[in-house]
């Protein structure tokens, strides 16, 4: 779950940061409109986090942008005064929520996650492998029917695997949908993922297979 915050205030766009990668979303932050512009056009969120005053751009156009090009990732808004004309010109250009500043960190949790279930329920999908099955939108891998008791970043991962099955799937992308591009990412932690992983899914007929300098690839074994 990617999720990107567009806010100049350094503090607050450090709290958040900090808390929702507690929470094992892969964050990415910007601090002006301008750069919010461009990373939207290039990349793709689970959810966006967006403040309306900010230099260069200001919240509204980059919404008013972002919807332009198509996207309908969710977009979660934050307005420093709550008004009615505010809430009023942010839903018509295609805001899904807003939280008026000051606010409590758990109520900005609980509003993400209901955001990310909702954009998900439109788009959400059931993978198959073997006798493995992924629900993307209920975030669960069921094993013959009975949920598997995976952390986010093994789900994550999965994912991908699941995503690109029968072909390898190297270590740069799974990192990609798995942190933040100034995340430190550990140079064995992917492999520690899959690691554990695999012997998770040992039973489950599906084999994690290393293809040498390459990657790994997802296969039945039986
Ligand atoms: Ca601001």
């Amino acid at each position: 779950m990617r999720i990107l915050i567009v806010e100049d205030e350094p503090l607050l766009a450090d709290g958040l940061t900090r808390s929702l990668r507690q929470s094992d979303y892969a964050v990415d932050c910007v601090a002006d409109g301008a750069t919010a512009d461009h990373v939207l056009a290039t990349q793709s969120y689970d959810l966006v986090i967006l403040d309306l005053g900010l230099p260069q751009l200001d919240g509204y156009e980059v919404l008013r942008r972002l919807r332009h090009r198509g996207s309908r990732a969710p977009v979660l808004v934050l307005t420093a005064r709550d008004t009615l004309e505010d809430r009023v010109k942010g839903l018509d250009l295609g805001a899904d929520d807003f939280l008026s500043k000051p606010f409590e960190l758990a109520e900005l949790e609980a509003r993400v996650r209901a955001l990310i279930r909702r954009g998900q329920s439109g788009g959400g999908s059931l993978l198959a492998h073997g006798a493995l099955t992924l629900d993307t939108a209920g975030r669960r891998a069921l094993l013959e029917g009975e949920p598997l008791d995976l952390s986010a970043r093994e789900l994550g991962v999965l994912e991908v695997l699941m995503l690109r099955a029968g072909r390898v799937v190297n270590k740069e992308q799974l990192a990609e949908q798995l942190y933040g591009w100034d995340e430190e990412v550990g140079a064995n932690a992917i492999e520690v993922y899959v690691h554990r992983l695999r012997r998770k899914l040992e039973t489950a007929g599906v084999r994690i297979r290393t293809i040498r300098g390459l990657g790994y690839l997802l296969e039945k074994s039986r």
